[in-house]
């Protein structure tokens, strides 16, 4: 049914880049011959899901919708690659996305723009913008994504899905592409809470491959998927309704706290104070991580090779020819950022006010179990309408980067539908309590 669904409808949408039909195959029959022998299977046995071009897969191409990676063929996998084989997931394709993720709108992909199912000229979001779109679409029944600022979240929430993005170490990220280590994280997008809580089951946990995954246990996240939140305390940080917000977005959030309210939650205002300073402070942080993690593309090791007399032109065509426009400017600002002189004034600066923002989550979590807010300041906006300006596709992350920088779990469910299409609602937890936030998405959904 999904390989039909593809067919008839992938030519519009263009969630994929790389299609593994004969790989989705073989994994569905080998889930049909367990069944045969009467063994027991997994919940996700059989059932396919897209996953984030920057995910490592063996064998298979893995781009991160970079030129300079287009013919990178992978001789491993990712650990949630490993995880979700051993469930018995089937894979059937590589999901499109902004080039390493650099992006909210999958603009920035070296190959092609996705589309948003709910009005093919306007953008599915990004930068997991093809897995989102894949999901929406029924191109694929759940998907992985990677969230360095908001790209599960946002994308979730243009596309009407459920998109998590787990405490920062709660998901192995070995194998994925990195772009900003400190703040990346896979995650799942999904049509509904209860795949949520199942996709997490499968890809959470300790991984010794990444000194950064958190030996914690986990939790049966399925446990959470029980209709009661009363007496549960939601927060609302006053400072997330910034100026630019879509009156329609603000409206359906506050409709969607009310209806938290009749469930029997107990709701408050709460003050983060350094919300207004994480926008500048993740766009230095974030291309300086880049600048660092992205120097491995000089066409010697792997990838996209430019021509060259000497190695020095060599590397300077490879990675001319190779990047696209954002990631150079992200390079650039991070090696400013990072240069002697300005690191202290720009790149050490940035990591007080992380600790500062961090520092609000904690004092807000002495108060509330979850803190709400929108997900986007708007719904998805058309193709091309921000493409020329840089500050304003930044300004798409207000509400999901300072999550990132505390490294605290967020979640982003559909909470209503204006001008048809989706509206998104970001529901925050404390670190590790990924339980409470599905909870809460569950008892609302
Ligand atoms: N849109 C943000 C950026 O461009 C976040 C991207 C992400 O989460 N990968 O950096």
């Amino acid at each position: 049914a999904v390989f039909q669904r593809i067919d008839a409808v992938e030519e519009k949408v263009k969630s994929y880049i790389t299609q593994t039909r004969e790989t989705a195959l073989s994994q569905a029959e080998a889930v049909d011959a367990k069944i045969a022998r009467g063994e027991k299977i997994s919940p996700l046995a059989g059932i396919p899901g897209a996953i984030k071009d920057n995910m490592c897969t063996k064998g298979i191409k893995t781009t991160c919708a970079s030129k300079i990676l287009t013919d990178f063929i992978p001789p491993y996998n990712a650990t949630v690659i490993e995880k979700l084989a051993n469930e018995d997931t089937v894979m059937v394709g590589k999901a499109n996305m902004d080039e390493f993720a650099m992006g909210g709108s999958t603009e920035n992909s070296g190959f092609f723009v996705s589309r948003n199912p709910w009005d093919l000229a306007r953008v599915p979001g990004g930068s997991s913008g093809g897995s989102a779109a894949a999901v929406a679409a029924g191109e694929a029944i759940w998907a992985l994504g990677s969230d360095t600022g908001g790209s599960i979240r946002q994308p979730s929430a243009y596309c009407g899905l459920v998109g998590i993005k787990p405490t920062y170490g709660r998901v192995s990220r070995y194998g994925l592409v990195a772009f900003a280590s400190s703040l990346d994280q896979i995650g799942s997008i999904t049509r509904d809470v209860t795949d949520c809580a199942l996709v997490l089951n499968a890809i959470a946990g300790h991984d010794p491959k990444d000194s950064t995954a958190i030996k914690a246990d986990v939790p049966d996240y399925t446990q959470a998927l029980v209709n009661d939140i009363k007496g549960l305390k939601i927060g609302l940080p006053k400072e997330y309704f910034v100026a630019g917000m879509d009156p329609e977005v603000e409206k359906a959030v506050y409709k969607a706290i009310d209806q938290m309210v009749a469930c029997g939650a107990e709701y408050q205002e709460v003050s983060m104070p350094h919300t207004q300073y994480a926008l500048s402070a993740y766009y230095l942080i974030a291309p300086a991580e880049a600048s660092s993690n992205l120097a491995r593309y000089d066409g010697v090791g792997f990838g996209y090779r430019g021509e060259g007399n000497d190695i020095v032109s060599m590397y300077k065509r490879t990675r001319s020819e190779g990047f696209g426009r954002e990631v150079k400017r992200r390079i650039m600002l991070g090696t400013y950022a990072l240069s002697s002189g300005y690191y202290d004034a720009y790149y050490l600066k940035a990591l007080k006010v992380r600790t500062l923002v961090k520092q609000d989550f904690d004092k807000a979590f002495e108060k509330v179990d979850v803190l709400i807010t929108p997900t986007a300041p708007t719904q998805a906006f058309k193709i091309g309408e921000k493409a020329d300006d840089p500050l304003a596709m930044y300004l798409q992350d207000v509400c999901t980067i300072p999550v990132n920088l505390a490294g605290v779990p967020g979640i982003s469910v559909p909470c209503g539908f204006a001008n048809g299409l989706p509206v998104g609602m970001q529901i925050i937890g404390k670190p590790l309590d990924e339980m409470t936030v599905i909870r809460t998405a569950y008892a609302f959904e």
